[in-house]
């Protein structure tokens, strides 16, 4: 199982703490995407000055995976 680890962030402009994603946030990002996806899928878990966490998510290997943000939702459907 991949390990949290810091990670640069997109949105936050900074070196933050991350977390891979857990099954089912992996599951939603595949239904998202419309393909299978690996393990190296991290979201940014850094909270925010309005008590939220940003949730951005990246690969570990590819900062700009997507071409514009993509973050997760709080609570999955
Ligand atoms: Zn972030």
């Amino acid at each position: 199982m991949p390990k949290p680890k810091t990670l640069s962030c997109q949105t936050c402009r900074s070196r933050e703490p991350h977390e891979p994603l857990t099954a089912e946030e992996k599951k939603w990002l595949e239904g998202q995407l419309g393909n299978r996806i690996g393990d190296d899928f991290y979201k940014c878990v850094n909270p925010l000055p309005d008590g939220k966490v940003c949730l951005n998510l990246r690969r570990d290997s590819v900062e700009k995976h997507f071409r514009l943000t993509k973050r997760l939702p709080e609570k999955l459907e």
